[in-house]
């Protein structure tokens, strides 16, 4: 089932559920989803995600119920167990902790990890889209939560994904890294930028490292993808190769950026190296990027 490109490990990749994308726009569908006695829930308060005191982050309709989960739930789709939803709480769960956090020390992985990214990015939308963007209007829940409706002007508004291109750019066996200033002290990631209207992922790779680096790009390859709920990027991973290794800063964006050999990469992966410098855990894709870089890619 898994794509061969996808690093296994890949931080909120890999949702297991079959989202009945052809079924969700039936309102008989989803009301016997919401009838299902095997249905669960993933919950949400804020950006902190319900935990069960024992591990794992489904909760039944009952357990929800009592733990104050709001309404309409957002059906994500069918395990092989049931329907899962996603909801928010009313009041603070008892067991509960910020999702980034969860993934970053690992606490969080896998299909899990997939599932409360998916709901994260989906609640999200739907608590900053309760108005039309073209009339004004309140708009309503429609298709499960897989779209909202305006009922004065009709628009059908549908959860967004933002692209945003990273780059692995090597030159010479070295690759290229960057600080932004409100990175952990020693932290180290490769460069990414949205994709603005009226570019490819080419161009916006080139664009967004010239910007910050003032770095020239040959070819740009595709290496894989990612999505990150914060709150609904798709991050899409490149490789390139500078044409030199001269590098203009851009100092709003970077504090910081260099180029580092394989064998210093290698020691900020396994946390090892002289200095302290540190790739992102292996939640993020940068951290997959990296990796590629070590094996030779
Ligand atoms: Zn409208």
């Amino acid at each position: 089932m898994s794509d061969p490109t996808t690093p296994p490990d890949l931080g909120y990749a890999g949702l297991a559920l079959d989202r009945c994308g052809d079924a969700r726009g039936d309102p008989g569908f989803i009301a016997a989803q919401e009838a299902d006695v095997a249905r669960r829930y993933a919950l949400f308060f804020g950006d902190d995600v319900a935990l069960r005191e024992e591990g794992g982050l489904l909760f039944s309709a009952d357990e929800a119920d009592a733990m104050g989960a709001e309404t309409p739930a957002i059906f994500l789709g069918r395990s092989l167990e049931g329907p899962v939803f996603a909801a928010t709480l009313s009041v603070t769960p008892p067991h509960a902790d910020d999702l980034r956090a969860l993934a970053t020390d690992g606490r969080l992985t896998g299909e899990a990890l997939a599932l409360a990214g998916c709901a994260k990015s989906l609640l999200s939308w739907h608590a900053r889209h309760g108005f039309c963007s073209n009339c004004g209007s309140r708009t309503e829940f429609a298709s499960g939560g897989w779209r909202r409706e305006c009922p004065a002007c009709g628009t059908h508004h549908f959860p967004r994904v933002d692209p945003v291109v990273i780059m692995l750019v090597t030159h010479e066996g070295r690759c290229l890294l960057g600080r932004q200033p409100r990175f952990r002290p020693g932290m180290w990631s490769c460069l990414a930028g949205f994709i603005e209207p009226g570019e490819t992922l080419e161009e916006a790779a080139r664009r967004e490292i010239f910007e910050e680096a003032g770095v020239r790009l040959g070819a740009v390859g595709y290496a894989f993808s990612q999505p990150w709920p914060f709150p609904a990027q798709l991050m899409i991973g490149v490789t390139a190769e500078a044409f030199d290794d001269r590098l203009t800063i851009d100092e709003v964006e970077l504090e910081e950026a260099r180029w580092f050999s394989r064998e210093e990469v290698a020691a900020m992966l396994e946390g090892r190296h002289e200095a302290g410098a540190f790739a992102p855990p292996p939640a993020a894709i940068a951290h997959h990027l990296l990796k590629l870089f070590v094996a030779g890619g």
